[in-house]
């Protein structure tokens, strides 16, 4: 209570939070202040890739803190340099800008596609095609850029340049990729509108329409790179590579850090002084991602995600109440017939499991290494909540 609390009367209330206070974690389980345990089929919002202060993670993260905590970006370090080479060669990009959070990510795209356009085209090429439903984050420029009219509230005047086309809709992305668009950006799964996963065809459409206009193809896999979808990046699910992929969440295991990673077209768009961050490729985010990286990437460590995520689903299908599954890997929407997501969610709480919703859905996003026991464990409270 004391904490909750203290957090009434000095956190400003931007958030609706469960009543929950978070004390200690370790592998996916967390503790509450009382000692009860909760397995965690949230992540975060899948940001704890590797659960709770994975070993060697936090031997990582803590020897770098030791080390080196921070450099500013006049200088180089090591651990940079090796998280950026790394993650160029198992993504296929060519070079990676950092920052700190999935927003920025987005906003270093935004400024990037900008600027690509103007040093080719000059003025006037400036609009960034947006999807209906989609979510980009909460800064001017990334709610701007956010295709839900609930977020275009409150903070007028947003930012110009956006244009929203329908999900899956190739004739409205016809209709409206006229010769102002510079990018278009996407989700291919859109997670915080309720995990849908973009039609293929759609998907094929948008990188035709752009190959041919020589339209950047932006995509925001803050949500759904470094493994989520059972992939590396969830546009091989599409035999598709962006110009630009930006991620974040998931991307150092639980600290703060965001890439924005450019392809050949791009590689050289942000010439010194057109961007920057104090933070960006701090030592310890790079630490803790390359922890992340070599693990996600290591023989048969996404197989396994898959493997997980079909025992999730087979659970599901059984389930007498679960209208449609949707995502892919461990990134799951759950389609309810009669129950609220909302009021699923609190008593999986009281019950010792952590999820997320996404709109009207429950939303999973456990721990790529959740292991079979702890699955079991928390679909057994899942589905006993949704059959009661
Ligand atoms: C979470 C999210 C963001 C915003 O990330 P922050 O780190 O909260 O700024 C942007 N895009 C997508 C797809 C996300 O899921």
């Amino acid at each position: 209570m004391e904490t909750i609390n203290k957090f009434d009367k000095h956190v400003m209330h931007s958030y609706g939070r469960y009543p929950l206070v978070i004390d200690a974690g370790s592998g996916r389980r967390c503790t509450d202040e009382n000692n009860k345990e909760y397995i965690d089929f949230g992540s975060g919002i899948g940001t704890n890739s590797l659960g709770y202060c994975d070993d060697e993670w936090a031997d990582a993260v803590c020897r770098q803190v030791r080390t080196l905590q921070h450099s500013s970006n006049y200088y180089y370090t090591a651990v940079q340099a090796e998280f950026a080479e790394t993650l160029c060669e198992q993504t296929g990009y060519e070079s990676v800008f950092f920052c700190n959070s999935g927003a920025e990510a987005n906003e270093c795209a935004i400024k990037a596609a900008r600027k690509y356009s103007f040093d080719k085209y000059g003025r006037g090429r400036h609009t960034i095609i947006t999807l209906v439903n989609s979510f980009h984050g909460r800064t001017m420029a990334t709610l701007s850029a956010t295709g839900q009219e609930v977020f275009h509230n409150y903070f007028f005047p947003f930012l110009e340049g956006f244009v929203n086309v329908a999900a899956n809709d190739i004739d409205d992305l016809k209709k409206k990729a006229d010769d102002t668009v510079c990018a278009v950006m996407l989700e291919y799964i859109q997670g915080e509108g309720g995990v849908n996963a973009l039609d293929r065809e759609f998907v094929d459409a948008v990188y035709d329409i752009c190959a041919e206009r020589d339209i950047l193809v932006i995509a925001d896999e803050v949500q759904t790179g470094i493994g989520r979808t059972g992939k590396l990046l969830a546009g091989e699910h599409y035999g598709k590579k962006a110009d630009i992929t930006t991620l974040a969440k998931g991307i150092a295991g639980g600290i703060p850090m965001g890439a924005c990673l450019f392809g050949e077209k791009v590689r050289d768009v942000l010439t010194p002084g057109t961007h920057g961050s104090t933070f960006g490729g701090n030592p310890i985010a790079c630490a803790g991602g390359n922890v992340v990286l070599k693990k996600v990437t290591s023989d048969g460590f996404l197989d396994e995600v898959n493997k997980k995520a079909e025992y999730i689903k087979s659970r599901l299908e059984k389930c007498d109440e679960v209208e449609s599954v949707s995502g892919l890997g461990l990134m799951i929407g759950i389609s309810l017939k009669t129950k609220n997501a909302a009021e699923t969610a609190k008593k999986a709480l009281e019950r010792g499991l952590l999820v997320l919703t996404a709109k009207t859905k429950v939303r999973l996003l456990p721990p790529l290494n959740i292991d079979y026991a702890e699955l079991e464990s928390g679909m057994d409270i899942l589905t006993a909540i949704l059959e009661g």
